[in-house]
């Protein structure tokens, strides 16, 4: 007689991480190697330097906020890699791999996550990650315009820099 199994299928889901201009130069390859160890595919990957107006329009959303100019100047001050992460649940799962925002509360609630090893403060926090699928989607498709391969780049994330 056969069993009968219940399989739950989760769609594949997208979004958007960046390796901020702060942890670029030390922590690059440790990021990258995290990112695959913990199963998200890299399904587009490329380093570039931000344009003013780019930063702007990725953090359109917080241009009330105090720390927008800050965040923009930041952002725009050196390389940042930008990669489309595709996984099962994969914003919920890489902000979670991320931390919280502020390193000193990271420390504190999320030892082992990725802001907490290796962000210096609460602007300098080393890692972006969408925080719901409709930005994802919205912020993937204005940084990589259409994809239109998915490619898996898991094993090999080594592509030549792209200007924008
Ligand atoms: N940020 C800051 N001061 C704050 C809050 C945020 O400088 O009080 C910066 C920080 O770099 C953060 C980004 O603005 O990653 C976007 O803020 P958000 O609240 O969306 O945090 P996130 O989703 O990145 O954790």
């Amino acid at each position: 007689e056969a069993e009968e199994e219940i399989h739950f299928f989760f769609p594949k889901q997208q979004t958007l991480a960046i390796i901020k201009p702060d942890a670029m130069a030390e922590h690059r390859e440790e990021i990258l190697g995290e990112i695959r160890a913990a199963g998200f595919s890299i399904s587009q990957l490329k380093e570039a330097v931000l344009s003013r107006d780019m930063a702007e329009e990725l953090y359109r959303e917080h241009r009330d906020k105090p720390f927008y100019r800050q965040l923009v100047d930041f952002m725009c001050s050196g390389p940042c890699m930008l990669l489309v992460l595709t996984k099962e649940n994969t914003v919920e799962e890489w902000r979670s791999m991320m931390g919280p925002t502020d390193p000193v509360l990271a420390k504190v609630t999320a030892p082992g996550s990725l802001r907490a090893r290796f962000a210096s403060d609460i602007l300098h926090n080393a890692l972006h990650g969408s925080s719901n699928q409709e930005h994802a989607q919205e912020k993937i498709h204005f940084l990589f315009g259409d994809i239109t391969s998915d490619r898996d780049l898991t094993s090999n994330g080594k592509m030549d820099p792209t200007p924008l």
